[in-house]
């Protein structure tokens, strides 16, 4: 008999991720799924076209590792334009399968065994398993209450968190799932904590489009930030093509060096035809990015709007396509429960936020809801939210 598999310890206590479980919960109950974020609409058919294209010219073998040269100039080009931030494509630039991977080739280069990483909670989990998976120690921040309702990243808090152990510091700006923007200030935080431990900065920033509140911020905005972080984003949310996975991480070139010594061992390289059709997408004009997130404001007021006249503690948020609100006003307590019953007993399908905490027991109450999806399905998931709370068992009364 051969030994049966046994989950080392560094996955074990992750289980299945929360997206796989409640989208598996949705389809199940044939439940409208505003859990997971991935779009339910297609993709601009200009990017599905050159991906077809490219298949079509026989683009199908092996691209270099490190990405396309046209994908690598584009994706600077973009972060020039869009930004402000100058990065040389050969020596900054590196495409991955999705941001996924740069997270994980981020963590698994630069941390050994018994580094500390410290995420700002709540996390996205990659963020937190990555970090397991590269032997590294996790420290979380919790964010604070904001007086205006939101929350806050505290300066000392974060200080607290690190030490001589410390190698990379984690910011998701816009963050999921509490769809929080980084002001300057809190920013210029993560910068000054980074250089007094010397730690490198990971900034996943997969959701640089759909902010609503002004200009997107990055860490590397502040004096100082470019020389010390990883800026990661993706195709998957700008142009609604989770499917395609097509990342890349900039960074100054001793980090880069290292983040493709360890791409090179993961997937090697990334798919070919959907880099050349990033490439052209990358570098449309604001006629494409401009009503994109002007679509989705108008989807999240329509969203948060609902969820407030409905009862929930609605915090607007200020950018991604996600929505977290307060269960607790209406007579609910735990976010976790919340989601494993409503695809079933509602119909309705959505994301807890304890899981995205160290210690989840500390942080009931959040439930996230994605607006990444068509007028039907928001105004169907919203009418079954509205009609079916009311009758749902509330703590007290089981
Ligand atoms: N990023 C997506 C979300 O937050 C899900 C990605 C996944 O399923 N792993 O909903």
């Amino acid at each position: 008999m051969p030994r049966q598999p046994q989950l080392t310890s560094r996955l074990q206590r992750f289980g299945t991720t929360i997206f796989t479980e409640m989208s598996a919960l949705s389809l199940r109950h044939d439940a409208v799924n505003l859990g997971q974020g991935f779009p339910d609409f297609d993709a601009p058919a200009a990017l599905t076209e050159a991906a077809q294209r490219a298949i079509g010219e026989g683009r199908n073998q092996y691209a270099p590792g490190n990405g396309i040269p046209s994908l690598r100039r584009a994706v600077a080009g973009h972060a020039a334009r869009h930004h402000g931030l100058d990065y040389d494509p050969d020596t900054e630039v590196t495409v991955t399968t999705g941001a996924t991977e740069a997270i994980f080739c981020t963590l698994n280069a630069l941390c050994d065994i018994g580094d500390e990483v410290v995420l700002i909670e709540p996390f996205y989990d990659v963020h937190r398993v990555a970090t397991s998976m590269a032997g590294a120690v996790a420290r979380g921040v919790p964010l604070r209450a904001a007086e205006d309702g939101g929350w806050r990243l505290d300066e000392d808090d974060l200080r607290a968190a690190t030490s001589r152990a410390t190698r990379v510091i984690v910011i998701n700006a816009p963050m999921n799932p509490l769809g929080k923007t980084f002001s300057l200030d809190e920013l210029g935080a993560v910068v000054r904590v980074a250089e007094e431990v010397d730690a490198v900065i990971l900034s996943d920033e997969v959701y640089e489009h759909l902010v609503f509140d002004g200009a997107h911020r990055s860490v590397c905005h502040v004096t100082g930030g470019m020389d010390r972080t990883v800026r990661i984003s993706s195709a998957a949310k700008t142009f609604s093509v989770t499917g395609w996975k097509v990342g890349w991480a900039c960074a100054p070139p001793a980090i880069t060096d290292a983040l493709r010594a360890a791409k090179q061992w993961t997937t090697f390289t990334s798919g070919t035809p959907f880099q050349h059709a990033v490439a052209d997408a990358l570098g449309w004009d604001g006629s494409y990015f401009e009503p994109m997130a002007a679509d989705y404001l108008r989807r999240r007021d329509l969203l948060c709007e609902a969820l407030d006249d409905i009862g929930f503690g609605v915090t607007v948020p200020d950018g991604t396509f996600f929505v977290a609100c307060d269960i607790r006003p209406l007579g609910f307590d735990d976010d976790l429960d919340l989601c494993r019953r409503m695809p079933a007993e509602i119909g309705v399908g959505a994301i807890p936020t304890q899981v995205f905490h160290e210690d989840p027991s500390a942080h009931h109450g959040l439930v996230r809801f994605a607006f990444c999806k068509t007028d039907e399905a928001l105004a169907e998931g919203i009418e079954r939210l509205r009609s079916g709370l009311p009758g749902m068992a509330r703590p007290d009364d089981r």
